[in-house]
């Protein structure tokens, strides 16, 4: 979590307070600010393209890490908006559907990650985030071993169970 010594606002010293059943930052001063440290909320990828699954790895991320393709979003965008920029510009994939596979907390980096089946078709082009890619057939993708980024491996068993995978 984020910690402030002076308020964002009025840069009054920041104290911790017992507020709502957890310890936050508040400030000091008269402003009434308090850092709620809500999440931030992210958008994933679980592509499908020409009869493939697409994971991918990014470039801060150690030799042999794949999963989904994943980001931020912009002011005023809908997730599903936002999934679909995020697929063209790191892949330069076209999204054809795009279908919400559920929603995982992310508690260590305060992210709340909206996850999606995204069929693509077009062309693949990396951006500069994207160190490589990994293309599997259904079956590797099941079994394939996400490592520490756990979180592949449960949105591809949701997307299983929502009946989104055996449906190509
Ligand atoms: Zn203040």
């Amino acid at each position: 979590m984020q910690h402030y010594l002076f308020c964002p606002m009025c840069t009054s010293p920041i104290v911790t307070k017992f507020l709502d059943g957890r310890d936050l930052d508040v400030c000091s001063g008269d402003c009434g600010f308090v850092h709620w440290n809500n999440p931030v909320p992210v958008v994933a990828a679980l592509v499908y393209c020409n009869s493939q699954f697409i994971l991918a790895r990014n470039r801060a991320w150690p030799e042999g890490l794949f999963s989904l393709i994943s980001g931020f979003l912009d002011a005023g965008e809908l997730p599903s908006s936002a999934i679909a920029r995020e697929v063209k510009e790191e892949l330069g994939l076209d999204v054809l559907s795009c279908d919400f596979i559920g929603f995982y907390p992310l508690k260590k980096m305060n992210q709340i990650i909206t996850a999606y089946y995204v069929r693509a078709e077009g062309t693949i082009f990396l951006n500069e985030e994207i160190a490589d890619i990994k293309k599997l057939e259904k079956d590797s993708l099941i079994a394939f071993d996400f490592g520490p980024l756990k979180l592949g491996k449960v949105v591809v068993d949701d997307a299983l169970l929502k009946g989104l995978i055996s449906r190509v």
